[in-house]
């Protein structure tokens, strides 16, 4: 490594990029915030298109660094996988989402479902699979209501180890959505081969419907397919009535966007269900 020999840490130093230099200062910072603990949870809604009832909530992590102010999870949750920091991460988000949903006494009462991200690395990864699925059975009270997020890309890199994988852990009680769905090379082939309870339509076929008949073809096939599989399918990235409507149209039956709730804490999420279900 390059800090055995001090000599060279001064030149490695000002060759480093800018990009370089301000990457290795994010992930100092990372390290200190997962920590301290400093890093927190939203929850986004997602909702029944049609009755507009409440189906369950996504967990999305985030870091409001003093520094830099809000850091996207798209940007530091690479950094984290490129420095073993994933295991410490999923721990925090795990641990937390349990926590507040518990206080908050949203599980398991209005709450039936919590759907968290799981990395593509760590998926892929036995050693870090193992640790999240230790942190998730400690966590019993939300175990039953957890459903898992992967992507096509993971499941991919080991196509028979991932429905091996998938099958066992849907006979231990969890469950699994493909998220970004459609984006991957082999979307059908996946939604054949994997065990798995969900599909969420990426929010770009989501965008695009408006103004390309194409992109509401595929969702209207999806949610076709799905559904005869015994599938469910959450389209992402909802933000217009006409999108929503397009997409009941389409036979999507559950909705997660910014139209229909942003993504808040948990103690917002509360007055959010307080005040009952938008329409
Ligand atoms: P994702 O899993 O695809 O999450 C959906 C993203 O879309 C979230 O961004 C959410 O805030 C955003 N979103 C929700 N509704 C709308 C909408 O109507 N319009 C638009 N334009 N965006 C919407 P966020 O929170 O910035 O997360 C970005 C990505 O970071 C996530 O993409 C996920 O891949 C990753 N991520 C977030 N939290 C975690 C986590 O706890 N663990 C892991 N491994 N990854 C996470
Ligand atoms: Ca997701
Ligand atoms: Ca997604
Ligand atoms: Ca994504």
């Amino acid at each position: 490594g390059k800090q055995e020999q001090p000599g060279t840490i001064q030149l490695y130093n000002r060759n480093m990029s800018r990009d370089e230099n301000e990457r290795q200062a994010m992930l100092t910072d990372l390290r200190e915030a997962i920590a301290g603990r400093r890093l927190s949870l939203v929850y986004q809604p997602q909702f029944d298109s049609f009755s507009q009832e409440l189906t369950g909530c996504e967990v999305l992590l985030r870091w409001h660094c003093p520094k830099r102010s809000f850091v996207s999870p798209a940007e530091f949750i690479p950094l984290a996988e490129a420095n073993n920091l994933m295991s410490a991460i999923s721990a925090f988000v795990v641990e937390q989402a349990s926590l507040e949903l518990q206080q908050s006494g949203l599980l398991g009462q209005q709450v039936q479902r919590v759907s968290v991200n799981v990395s593509a690395m760590e998926f892929s990864n036995p050693a870090l699979m193992e640790n999240l699925l230790t942190r998730l059975r400690a966590n019993e009270s939300l175990y039953p209501y957890l459903q898992l997020e992967i992507t096509e890309t993971a499941a991919l890199s080991d196509l028979g180890g991932s429905v091996k994988l998938l099958a066992e852990l849907r006979r231990q009680g969890l469950k699994f959505s493909i998220d970004d769905f459609g984006t991957g090379y082999s979307s059908l082939m996946m939604l054949k081969e994997l065990p798995i309870d969900e599909i969420k339509i990426d929010r770009a076929f989501i965008h695009d419907m408006l103004d390309q008949p194409k992109a509401i073809a595929i969702i209207e096939t999806l949610a076709s397919v799905a559904r005869k599989l015994g599938i469910s399918v959450v389209a992402e990235g909802v933000e217009t009535e006409e999108q929503l409507q397009r997409l009941k149209d389409c036979g999507c039956h559950e909705v997660q966007g910014y139209l229909l709730a942003r993504p808040m804490k948990i103690a917002e999420f509360v007055t959010f269900l307080q005040r009952g279900s938008p329409s």
